[in-house]
């Protein structure tokens, strides 16, 4: 089973990725399902995906995309996702330009957490989206799940920073998508274990086809893979 857990469902026609697009990608690295969010925006249009999910045949799971720089609203608005059903939250410091220390964002976590929902953190690229704010968050809110998302991005520190992070912290997840070192996989299921590490694309403007291929090379046993490609998102979606 193979689910991927960071897909941009809609967003401008360029993009590539309609409903249909996104299912003829995942058909072809065989995966079953995809945790998808809307494209990016100030304001993520989340209303504008629920019809889009409606086009997956059951194949894409709601992710709201919240911007804790609106203040009070981005917990209002996750409030609402989460009636829909939607089991994920991404937030993005760097394009929206936000603390993960923000008060807005500690609203975001509390809201997430009371209604079993997993936050998908952007980290890398900027000082505001750095591994160890995710640590920060996570500890303030135990009860409330996270994904590190990037693995701290393309500086090998902020990777090594990641992984400590998810030591330290079990409620935090490693994501796969777009950390380019496949060596650093493995590395952090030696420390963390396979249970905590989940494979994202970051679809449509990167290749799912090209993001699994370097976690399939990565070094992990078939029971190890099976975690990682799906079974740690059925979790989490399960949750
Ligand atoms: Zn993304």
């Amino acid at each position: 089973m193979i689910i991927d857990a960071h897909v941009h469902l809609g967003g401008a026609p360029a993009r590539q990725g309609s409903p249909q697009e996104i299912l003829q990608q995942l058909d072809e690295i065989g995966a079953g399902a995809a945790v998808t969010m809307p494209g990016p925006g100030l304001r993520p249009d989340n209303a504008g995906l629920r019809p889009l999910l409606e086009a997956g045949g059951g194949r894409f799971h709601g992710c709201a995309w919240v911007n804790p720089a609106l203040g009070h609203e981005a917990a209002a608005e996750l409030e609402s996702c989460g009636q829909w059903g939607w089991k994920f939250v991404k937030l993005q410091p760097e394009m929206h330009n936000f603390s993960m220390l923000d008060q807005a964002t500690e609203e975001v976590a509390e809201v997430a957490g009371a209604l079993g929902m997993t936050v998908i953190v952007h980290t890398g690229g900027s000082v505001k989206a750095q591994p160890w704010a995710v640590g920060e968050i996570a500890s303030r809110h135990r009860g409330t799940r996270f994904i590190l998302d990037h693995m701290g991005g393309p500086e090998a520190e902020d990777v090594r920073v990641a992984i400590l992070m998810a030591e330290r912290h079990p409620n935090i997840w490693l994501g796969t998508s777009k950390s380019i070192d496949r060596h650093k996989y493995r590395q952090a299921v030696d420390v963390i274990g396979a249970e905590r590490l989940v494979f994202g694309s970051d679809a449509p403007n990167v290749s799912m086809a090209s993001e699994i291929v370097r976690v399939q090379h990565a070094g992990f046993s078939e029971a190890e893979l099976e975690l990682i490609l799906g079974r740690n998102a059925l979790h989490l979606l399960q949750a």
